[in-house]
Order: C-alpha cells, then structure tokens, then sequence
C-alpha cells in the first residue's frame, strides 16, 4: 500500500457570547437574520471591534495545542464572493497568524503519537445558506442566514503527520476533548461547531482537499475513498491533480469541484479597521492560570493508576464520564476497578441508549457503594451486572436492590452443602463417571447446584464443598 500522508484543517466556532466583532449575539436556535446587525451585514461604513472573550478562548487553545502565541499578529482581509460573504472578504489571518507550532498527542493502538500543529488564528464565519429542495440544480433556491455571519471561528492547521484515516479519527477526538474541557466550543461537528476540511497525498505527491467534511464517520470514509482512488490513478500512471474535492456522503465518493486556488488568489491585504493585535505575556499567563486540566494529562494520571492506554484515553476524552471517574477516585475507590465497571457495564447501557453519564441517575457515591458491596462478597459480579443496570434506571442504591430483590450471595455452608447433596443424589451416573476420572464434569455439578440457588451461592464455597462431596467415598 502507498504511504498516506494526511494533514487537517479544523474550522471551530466559539461559544462566546457575542460575535468577533460586534455586539450581535451568538445564538444557533434563534430565527433567521434577527441576529444581525451593519457589522456583521457588512453595511458600508460599519466599523469591526474585536471580542476579548475570543482573544481569551483562543489563548487557552493555542496553550492546550503547545504553540507558540506570537506577541503581534495581525488580521487580514481574504477577498472572495459568495453570496454568503456580504462584505466581499473574510477577517482572517493570513502571514502574521495568532499563533504557531504546536501539536497535540494521540493515543494509536502503536502508542502515543505527536501530530504537529502548524498553526491556530481567528476568523470570522461567513453567513449561513439554506438550499432549498429541487430536482435540478438550476430550479432550486437558496436561502441565506445571516445569524451565523461573523460568529468567532478558530483555523486549526495540522502539520501531515496523519498517516490513515483512523489516525485522522483520533486526531479530531483529542481535539474535540481539548476544546470541550476548556469550555470554548460545543465542538458538535452534527452543529456545524467544528468542521474539517482534510488534505491528503500519497508518497509527498500531489495532494487533494477535501471540504467541509461534517461528522466522523464523513471524514473516515471520505479519506478511505479518496486513498483508493488516489491509489488508481498511481497505479495507471495517471497522475493526481492539485483540486478541491467534495465527498457526496450518499454515494460515497469524492468529486471534483474547482482546481486548487493559490493564497496569492485572495488578495490577502491587512485589515485596514482592525489594528495589529498585541498580546502581553501576563494575559498569557493569567489565562494559563484559570485552564482546567486537560485530557493529555488527565490520560497520564489515569495511566499511572494502572489502566491500560485506551481505557486511559476513552475516559479523558470524555469530559463528563472523567469527572465522574475523578470523583469516585477523591471517594477513595480504586481507580482500575472504577475503570473496570465504567468502561464496561455503564458504557454499554449508555452507548445503547444513546445518553452520557449526566443523563442517567447513577451517581459516583452509588457506584463506590456498589464496588464496596461486590468486594464484601455480598454478590457475585455476574449478580452486580444486573445491580448497576437497575442502579443506571432507577439511581437506587446497591444495597437497596439486592435486599428489594433478594439478590444477597449465599455463602452459609450448610445450605450450600445441603443442594450440593441433593445434586450428588440425583445424579449417580455423572458421580461415578466424575469418580472414575472424567473431571470435566465438575461444572455440570457446580451448574446444577447453582440453578437450585437462584444463582446466588458463592462460588467459591460452592466449589469447594462440592469438591469435598465428591471426592468422599
Ligand atoms: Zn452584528
């Protein structure tokens, strides 16, 4: 297979309360064009001022992503038309960008893995078009919103350290998880609040572009896609045109839309009404001060607990099942087994039902009580998988199901030894074969003794008494 070479352009809109650069406010449910004003309808004569939230939100991910925040940048005007472009330019940032050379860390089944980020700089976000249904192309119409226009957008340009499309996967999970712990996005690709546009070669030949790619599940596919096609136009000795492409999610395929445009194109020239953007180290600092912890680090404490890498991973990158995780940890439960029941058992009924760990009434003290229940021997796990299902339904306590339901393990030896015997008596053919040497038959007994109590004898206890009987004679 010829080697992929991946690099991703992440568009993410904050979640500030007004837009970039006016005072209009960022809402996604509000009707369409209420929320608009000279600025952001690029009136002639309107005058842009830049939002400090932005500034800050973008501080924190630059941090996150380890780059370096540039004491000057500067904001550029990118000219292009589109209809959902009033002002005939974008406010962008273009040579003298926010910040640089960062990168984040993925966890692949291979390891940890450094993907270098080129840059991260503010832009504004264009309005919003509608189109509406039609047949044709050309009998359609298309509606513009233009709520949407002037939103505060982050770029987030990856170096092509991506090698496949899974890695392209884990690379927007991190940095979806970053971008939610730190508060500044709802980072819901379904929302339009994170988009990604995806570049890709192979072998460092000529690369192609993929846009506006709207889920996971796009992104993968799209790559895949464009990787075998790539692949065949190689192997014709075809070659690979520099273009745009887009991906039809319904067929499946990638498509050709426009020949690559050069930056030289846009005609970036510096924003004119905007003055050069200085940033002071103590805001730096300040706004590093404030930054929660984020799932890198998180992953390693979780891995110094004694979880394996993924299982690290799945909980850091999930903020809301890491705080229930970390509380149940200051609860004094250990971690591993926390980990253990979580990732198994609760995911499970979660994932099935579409909910997260905020949705569901089972709280951290209910799920400490539970660990603490399962290790006094109370109940066989194999019991504790139908306990903490009825403890995601009903936010009842473990103990409280296990007496409503009489699920207590029995562990008095007499009862135990009573159905042990019972068994022995009404099976003499497996006993004599068991005694003449056929010990595979040892689970037949213990499954037998089992079913007469409910399932409920303790294991152990059982395993030995019946040991004992039937070695007797
Ligand atoms: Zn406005």
């Amino acid at each position: 297979m010829l080697k992929p070479t991946i690099g991703l352009e992440v568009h993410v809109q904050l979640k500030t309360r007004s837009k970039m650069f006016c005072s209009c406010p960022v809402e996604f449910k509000a009707e369409p064009n209420t929320l608009v004003c000279p600025v952001c309808l690029g009136l002639p004569g309107s005058l842009p001022v830049l939002n400090r939230q932005a500034v800050e939100y973008t501080i924190a991910v630059a941090l996150a992503l380890h780059c370096e925040i540039q004491p000057f940048s500067q904001f550029h005007r990118k000219n292009y038309f589109y209809p959902d472009l009033p002002k005939g330019y974008q406010i962008s940032q273009y040579d003298l960008p926010f910040s640089r050379n960062g990168y984040l860390i993925i966890e692949t089944e291979e390891g940890e893995k450094r993907i270098g980020i080129q840059r991260v700089h503010m832009e504004e976000d264009t309005a919003k078009m509608i189109h509406g249904e039609s047949i044709s192309r050309t009998s359609g119409y298309s509606l513009i919103d233009f709520n949407r226009s002037g939103v505060p957008l982050l770029e987030i340009v990856s170096r092509p350290d991506i090698s496949s499309p899974q890695e392209a996967t884990l690379y927007l999970m991190e940095l979806r998880s970053i971008l939610r712990t730190l508060g500044v996005s709802t980072a819901n690709m379904e929302e339009g609040a994170l988009r990604c546009d995806v570049n890709i070669s192979l072998e460092r030949g000529t690369r192609t572009e993929i846009k506006n790619l709207n889920s996971f599940h796009s992104v993968r596919k799209a790559l895949e896609y464009e990787i075998k096609r790539q692949e065949e136009v190689l192997k014709e000795k075809g070659q690979v045109i520099q273009e745009t492409r887009h991906y039809d999610e319904r067929a499946g395929v990638t498509l050709s839309m426009r020949t690559k445009e050069e930056a030289e194109d846009y005609r970036y020239f510096p924003e004119p009404d905007l003055v050069p953007l200085k940033i002071d180290p103590p805001w730096i600092e300040e706004v590093r001060s404030r930054m929660p912890e984020l799932p890198e680090d998180k992953r390693k404490r979780y891995k110094e607990l004694g979880l394996f890498p993924q299982e690290a991973a799945t909980i850091a990158n999930n903020p809301e099942l890491a705080n229930f995780f970390d509380s149940c940890l200051s609860l004094g439960a250990p971690g591993k087994e926390v980990a253990n029941w979580l990732l198994s058992e609760v995911m499970k009924y979660l994932n099935a039902r579409n909910l997260s760990i905020i949705e569901v009434p089972l709280s951290p003290e209910g799920l400490v009580e539970f660990l603490t229940v399962l290790k006094e021997g109370t109940i066989s796990s194999k019991i504790g998988k139908m306990v903490i299902e009825e403890m995601l339904q009903t936010g009842d306590g473990a103990r409280e199901i296990i007496e409503r339901r009489g699920l207590a393990q029995i562990s008095d030896p007499v009862l135990i030894k009573k159905w042990a015997e019972e068994v022995i008596k009404e099976n003499p053919d497996q006993v004599s074969q068991y005694r003449q040497g056929k010990e595979q038959l040892f689970g037949f007994f213990v499954g037998k003794v089992m079913k007469l109590s409910g399932g409920k004898a303790n294991p152990e206890i059982l395993n030995r008494i019946l040991k004992e009987l039937l070695l007797r004679e």
